[in-house]
């Protein structure tokens, strides 16, 4: 990886973005041939796709939606919940986009949605499949699904209606467990749960942030270009792009939460809003560690074990992006977490880690040709589910820029629709 400075490159492509979004929309370009400079202020992958939760959610066709009962918006206002929080100073800023996020989760709304997003969902495992195998990173996914842990059985039963509902209209396959199910299957949780819903089909990744690594390996294997500079160093001269020496006909825009920092100067002003989250690790005692990952659907966390130790990631934080970390979700669910697995021993990293899911109000990323400005493409937004849809969102653009016929409609995910 070299600096930009005063070196004259040519290249078809500069991707924006070292995220899994960029990598894998650079890597699947420079597969259909494209000469591809994947373009990043940093080394890839060290934003938020460095520390999520690791599930390939091949399951997730219902994303996060704006909560519309009374008695979870009473809940959250309180601001002391664990699964969201937010920044009171911040809230006026957040307005605009929440009013559209809740209107979006409307019922009839998000219903029809699920049905326009589900194309991009039903595809990321097998898309990660063909990416990990000629990257030669299947070793860093591993089978076996994730749970939901329930402590109640009226949040059990109503996830199970949930997940049928997914079986019938998506096929989706999940396996419902009883307390005694669910303690079988991981014995080291504490006794007394209502049960799970575990859903089996998900790969997880152990290291995601070498999974990145090892997508922008296989790229540069295939003569695709890294390089450090700012985006913000873009500049438009005639029909091309020009990122200080480097010049290109065509650029990509793939820089999650921080996208709206060049789209604004292209003339493009999504309703972006971030969801900030936040890890620590954990390493358990002895053996009694978990098999796979666990949401502990009353308090909003998620346990999953990793190659680093058992990671602990916290749910929405409303915040500005880069306002200092307030970690108080995860001073929240560290108790919780060690009420569900007893065995969780000591915490292994001092300082938590913190990372910004870029999100849009309908829920959906943003994916296709930039509106009013030729060569230029958009590939972010993807909220909860980016390190899922990573390869299926290059895949999407790599056939739309090559003139494929693309494996989906994209019009659903074009940016003019915001
Ligand atoms: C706690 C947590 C748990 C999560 N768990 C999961 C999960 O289990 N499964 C899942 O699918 N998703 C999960 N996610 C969401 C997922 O991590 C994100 O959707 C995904 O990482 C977004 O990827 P990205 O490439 O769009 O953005 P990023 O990974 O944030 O990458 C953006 C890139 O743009 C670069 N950039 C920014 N500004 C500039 C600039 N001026 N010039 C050049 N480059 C710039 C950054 O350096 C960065 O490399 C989780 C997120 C969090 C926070």
């Amino acid at each position: 990886m070299r600096w930009l400075y005063k070196m004259h490159e040519n290249a078809d492509v500069i991707v924006l973005g070292g995220g899994i979004v960029g990598v894998c929309v650079a890597v699947h370009l420079q597969m259909r041939g494209k000469q591809v400079v994947l373009a990043d202020r940093r080394a890839p992958g060290e934003e938020t796709s460095f520390g999520n939760a690791g599930l390939i959610q091949r399951e997730a066709v219902f994303p996060h939606h704006f909560p519309r009962g009374l008695a979870d918006l009473f809940r959250y206002a309180k601001n002391k919940s664990t699964d969201a929080a937010y920044h009171p100073a911040f809230l006026p800023r957040l307005i605009s986009p929440l009013l559209r996020y809740w209107y979006h989760s409307e019922p009839g709304r998000y219903r029809a949605m699920t049905r326009r997003y589900a194309p991009l969902i039903l595809a990321s495992l097998d898309d990660h499949i063909d990416l990990a195998t000629r990257a030669g990173a299947m070793h860093l996914l591993r089978p076996g699904g994730w749970t939901q842990a329930h402590e109640a059985q009226r949040t059990l039963n109503a996830a199970l209606e949930e997940a049928e509902i997914m079986r019938r209209e998506f096929g989706i396959e999940h396996v419902p467990m009883d307390a005694g199910q669910l303690a079988a299957h991981e014995p080291h949780l504490r006794t007394g749960l209502a049960g799970g819903v575990h859903w089996p089909k998900p790969l997880a990744v152990i290291d995601p942030h070498a999974l990145t690594l090892a997508y922008a390996a296989h790229f540069e294997t295939l003569g695709g270009r890294i390089r450090v500079a700012n985006a913000k160093d873009l500049r438009r001269e005639g029909a091309a792009w020009r990122l200080n020496g480097l010049t290109a006909p065509e650029i990509v825009v793939a820089m999650g939460a921080w996208s709206p920092e060049v789209t604004t100067m292209l003339g493009y002003n999504p309703p972006l809003f971030v969801k900030r989250g936040y890890h620590a690790h954990f390493a358990p005692d002895g053996n009694a560690g978990l098999n796979n990952a666990v949401l502990d659907v009353a308090n909003g966390y998620m346990l999953a074990p990793m190659r680093r130790g058992i990671r602990l990631t916290t749910g929405a934080e409303f915040a500005h992006r880069d306002s200092p970390p307030t970690p108080v979700q995860l001073a929240r669910a560290e108790p919780a977490a060690r009420r569900l697995l007893p065995s969780l021993g000591k915490r292994l990293d001092p300082e938590p880690w913190m990372g910004a899911r870029p999100c849009t109000p309908d829920m959906m990323p943003i994916i296709g040709p930039a509106p009013g400005q030729p060569g230029a493409w958009y590939a972010f937004g993807h909220a909860h589910h980016g390190l899922t849809l990573g390869p299926t969102t290059g895949r999407l653009l790599a056939e739309m820029m090559t003139s494929d016929t693309p494996f989906t409609d994209p019009r659903p995910y074009r940016p003019e629709r915001f």
